[in-house]
């Protein structure tokens, strides 16, 4: 009944849906989600009729907020009343490829899918199906959706499942490695270097930290890969049309990769995913080669068109530098509060992504490595502590302070941590 509240509407999605939701981390907020009711511009209102400011935009694919604009909107509806969909192509899907190949270099051939997982899975088979390798070489920490080749924790000598569900025969042909460790990829080429097709990694890793790349890193793999007859791929479906603009990420390190996963904004709000790069991989996909590759709804005409025009209005407009800005005054906005009420803290991000981490600043104002962004907080020590504390009292859990204590910054972290494992996993 749309009458009920978020409470009350969690209540009845608990009895019909695993954990009461359909995405995991949907269930992040305590005591239970709030259920949206709509968007406006830049919020969104509640079932509870709330309003809130809306820094998660759809997860990411909404570059253009809620309100779309009237070309944009024209454009999903038309599509929406014409049909929807038929099964066989349409003129929009070729307008939007041609889009994409004329903006992104690295990309000469596109194949359209439907979400950003659907990508990865492809573009690794794809490596597969190309080099008649088996392994591939993923980053610790980051992610590529649910899928069962990269769902792998551990390291190179022991990776293992990171889900129930999946058998450990599968996980052995992936490789983990800590990003931006030249040896620890030196060493697995080392070791796997004729059986490796592909790295696998998010140019800046934007579900963990968010970690930026060392500089040459990129350069790097860009060799090492091409030394082994290995291809590089580029997952870019949280960077892709918003780090470095319509070029995506690979333009700002000028690094071309072999192939490019790409979702969320690629698709204007509406489910999608892609997988670009070199002719003569992408050529690999039936029916032209004999990786198979299919879907009903792929290249579905109402996310074309929400894909293209978007895209279409970023172009014509300085969309980009609106919202770099807007990214760029919240992380500003956000490290003058953490200065004074969390020190400990850190605000991470570039361009228009942000992220608050419960850990002291990376070297360079950007997390760099896993570990910097996982980093101790108690190493701040006692001396800085007392220097900090005004009240004296910070380890009183009665202390208004309490989360923002240095003192417990770690166990506050730990527990944050702990949660956000027990949502993802289910453990
Ligand atoms: N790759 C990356 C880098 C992602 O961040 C995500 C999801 N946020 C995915 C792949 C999976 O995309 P989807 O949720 O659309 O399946």
């Amino acid at each position: 009944m749309t009458e009920d509240n978020s409470q009350e509407l969690y209540d009845r999605a608990l009895s019909v849906m695993p954990g009461g939701v359909n995405s995991a981390v949907r269930a992040a907020i305590e005591p239970y989600p709030f259920f949206v009711r709509k968007g406006e511009g830049g919020h969104v209102i509640d079932a509870d009729g709330n309003r809130y400011i809306d820094w998660v935009m759809g997860l990411g694919p909404l570059l253009l907020g809620h309100d779309l604009p009237e070309p944009v909107q024209a454009s999903i509806q038309q599509k929406a009343s014409e049909g929807p969909m038929y099964g066989t192509p349409t003129p929009v899907e070729v307008d939007l490829a041609e889009f994409v190949v004329r903006h992104v270099p690295s990309v000469e051939k596109i194949r359209f899918v439907n979400s950003g997982t659907e990508a990865t899975v492809s573009a690794v088979r794809l490596a597969r199906g190309y080099t008649g390798r088996n392994k591939v070489v993923v980053m610790q920490g980051g992610y590529h959706g649910a899928q069962e080749s990269t769902l792998v924790e551990g390291d190179a000598e022991n990776p293992r499942p990171s889900s129930a569900g999946i058998p450990q025969s599968f996980a052995e042909h992936t490789l983990p490695v800590p990003f931006n460790d030249e040896d620890a990829i030196r060493e697995v080429f080392d070791e796997h270097g004729d059986d490796i097709a592909a790295v696998l990694t998010e140019p800046i890793l934007g579900n963990y930290g968010i970690v930026y790349p060392e500089d040459g890193y990129h350069e790097f793999l860009r060799e090492i890969t091409d030394e082994h007859g290995s291809l590089l791929i580029f997952d870019e479906v949280i960077t892709g049309f918003r780090v470095g603009g319509l070029g995506c990420a690979q333009s700002e390190f000028g690094v071309t990769p072999d192939l490019t996963t790409f979702g969320k904004i690629i698709g204007g709000g509406f489910p999608v995913g892609a997988i670009g790069g070199r002719a003569e991989i992408v050529e690999h996909f039936t029916p032209s080669g004999d990786v198979f590759q299919a879907g009903t709804f792929s290249g579905h005409p109402v996310t074309m068109a929400a894909g293209l025009e978007t895209l279409q209005f970023a172009a014509a407009n300085d969309v980009y530098d609106h919202v770099n800005g807007l990214g760029e005054r919240l992380r500003s906005g956000l490290t003058d509060i953490l200065a004074d009420q969390a020190p400990s803290y850190t605000v991470t991000g570039t361009d228009s992504m942000f992220k608050v981490i419960f850990t002291r600043e990376g070297p360079s104002g950007v997390q760099r490595t896993p570990e910097d962004a996982s980093g101790d907080d108690r190493e701040q020590g006692p001396d800085s502590l007392e220097e900090q504390c005004e009240a004296g009292c910070r380890q009183n859990a009665t202390c208004p302070r309490y989360d923002y204590c240095p003192k417990n910054a770690a166990d506050v972290k730990n527990a944050e941590t702990e949660r956000w494992r027990r949502i993802f996993w289910g453990r």
